[in-house]
């Protein structure tokens, strides 16, 4: 048995960070304010939202709507398909700015990071609202998602300021020996719609604090809070053309950009399928292309919650309800698969079952409900077609199905679906689902339990339930995760102290709001000088 890991930290000066606190929504007075900022919002929506490169806004002739998945005939925003075209011109504004950009201080790029922190922190209900509105989160889930990317901004500003300063190095006689990090070029960023403003936020601001330019495709089913966020770093003075916004679909933009000769990078998160795609073409080498693309890929997961037989039920219990359906399931961390030891399955399913039933699914905008709609009747159907495939190969014990009714309106709601006795190598077990569906799989022991864990082609996040520090240990010595928790749930990683990202097929482990995050949007040069 492997003895538990000992090693002291050694702390950096970014443990100095603090995470944003949450707000409490339990005091009816905060509940007022994010209410009122709803009411807000709402007299907002339906407005339509231009491409921006460098100071042009540009509409492309055909539009795409956004649509408010609690009430699907509700119009969010109105945006631009735009064309590989504009998609090559916004690529052109951004190679054209980064000879300046890269040059303004490192000083200068932290301050309006900073300010893009405190202007977030200031509009948080409304920012909530906005995704509440857009993609079905829940005030509580909404308002951690402006605290993350607040957090983001605030540890990327501290992270910049000591990269800014290069790496210290051995110093050989006679020279004065220095490590710099420079930054690439211009970076295309792809986000998903699942955590519309702090993802998306997140890999644009790493991006051009670091001294980069940006193309910013955001996905179309949240592009309303980018476009938003577009605005908000023009207020709190980010220069025009530093980041450029262009919307429309990912086969078409997307790709464009990917194949683009002058990008230099791309920062994606989204779909192992498109993650791959990107991969490939970034692969290829376009005519007159000097380098070789950067592709920073966060993918999909099947994250697995392993309960051992001497764990806290409860807890475990709590862990898992919580990791597989906050969000509806909808979360790369989510656990979609409990594995559990033999001697306490039966216990620890009745444990599932007696809390399901009290999970309240409704409007995101009412604070009694946990769970609302997923995100499209697109994910509907798939979710839909998973649990028809679960029903086949395990017992279905709760949920299973659509919710309609007059409270329902037109969203697209699923019950928290719980689905038992699944083989490993099942497709519930092993295919990502996207949506509220746990499948509980049966194990011997930690041992066996671990081993159909890593069974799969990805590795995000993972947790293990037990009271024994071996096993624990034997844990941290086999679970092939990039994200690993010990006696908690797995989804909520926290900037600074849980870095996020994922092993195998869920990615290229870039540690999102982890202390080498924005290296990946540098390229270090080493100058040797003779003193
Ligand atoms: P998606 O892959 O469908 O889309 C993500 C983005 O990529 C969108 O902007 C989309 O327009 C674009 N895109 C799609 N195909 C493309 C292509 N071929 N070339 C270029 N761009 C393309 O994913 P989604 O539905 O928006 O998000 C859900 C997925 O994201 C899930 O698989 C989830 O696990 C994953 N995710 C991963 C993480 C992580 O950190 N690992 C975080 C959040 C979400």
């Amino acid at each position: 048995m492997p003895a538990a890991i000992d090693i002291p930290p050694v702390l950096s000066p970014l443990t100095a960070f603090r995470n944003e606190p949450y707000a409490d929504f339990n005091r009816p007075e905060m509940r007022a304010v994010y209410l009122a900022a709803l009411e807000k919002v709402r007299g907002r929506l339906g407005r339509e939202y231009l491409c921006r490169i460098g100071d042009r806004s540009l509409g492309a002739n055909e539009k795409f709507q956004s649509l408010n998945p609690a009430r699907s005939s509700e119009v969010i925003g109105i945006h631009s398909e735009a064309t590989p075209a504009m998609a090559a011109e916004a690529v052109a504004e951004a190679a054209r700015t980064f000879p300046c950009w890269r040059l303004a201080p490192v000083a200068n790029r932290v301050e309006i990071l900073r300010r893009v922190a405190g202007l977030l922190r200031e509009r948080k209900p409304e920012f909530a609202a906005w995704m509440s509105l857009e993609v079905g989160k829940s005030f509580p889930e909404a308002e951690a998602d402006v605290a993350e990317a607040i957090d983001f901004c605030e540890f990327y500003a501290l992270q910049m300021l000591h990269l800014g300063a290069g790496t210290p190095l051995p110093q050989l006689p006679g020279e004065r020996n220095l490590l710099v990090h420079l930054p690439l070029g211009v970076v295309a960023v792809i986000p998903p719609w699942n955590f519309p403003l702090a993802i998306m936020a997140g890999m644009t601001v790493a991006a051009w604090v670091a001294g980069n330019t940006v193309v910013l495709k955001p996905s179309s089913d949240s592009a309303t809070i980018a476009a938003i966020f577009y605005e908000l770093l023009g207020e709190a003075g980010l220069p025009a053309g530093v980041v450029n916004l262009v919307t429309g679909s990912g086969a078409a933009v997307g790709r464009a950009l990917v194949e683009d000769a002058r990008v230099r990078a791309i920062a994606f998160t989204g779909s192992k399928a498109a993650g791959l795609d990107i991969n490939e073409r970034a692969a290829r080498s376009a005519p007159g292309q000097r380098w070789i693309k950067r592709a920073i890929l966060e993918m999909g997961g099947k994250d697995a919650i392993v309960v051992a037989a001497d764990a806290d039920l409860d807890a475990a219990a709590d862990g898992i309800v919580a990791s597989a359906f906050g969000y509806q399931g909808q979360k790369c961390s989510a656990c979609s698969r409990a594995i559990v030891a033999d001697a306490v399955y039966d216990d620890l399913l009745e444990r599932l079952q007696s809390r399901i039933p009290k999970i309240r699914v409704g409007s995101p905008q009412d604070f009694s409900c946990a769970m609302g709609p997923v995100i499209h009747a697109r994910a509907m159907e798939k979710i839909l077609g998973y649990i028809e495939i679960g029903k086949s190969e395990g017992r279905l014990l709760a949920g299973g199905k659509r919710l309609t009714g007059p409270e329902f309106d037109e969203g697209f709601y699923i019950a928290p679906t719980l689905i038992a006795d699944v083989a490993p190598r099942a497709r519930l077990a092993q295919e990502e689902v996207f949506g509220p569906v746990l499948a509980v799989i049966r194990c011997r022991d930690l041992a066996e339990g671990l081993a159909i864990a890593n069974d799969s082609e990805y590795g995000l996040t993972g947790a293990v339930y037990s009271r024994d520090p071996q096993n624990l240990a034997l844990a941290r010595r086999d679970f092939h995760a990039g994200n690993l928790y010990l006696n908690r749930k797995c989804t909520g990683a926290m900037v600074g102290a849980h870095p996020f990202g994922g092993f195998n097929l869920s990615g290229t482990d870039s540690k999102a709001g982890g202390p080498d995050y924005l290296q990946l949007f540098t390229q270090a040069q080493s100058i040797a000088e003779k003193i």
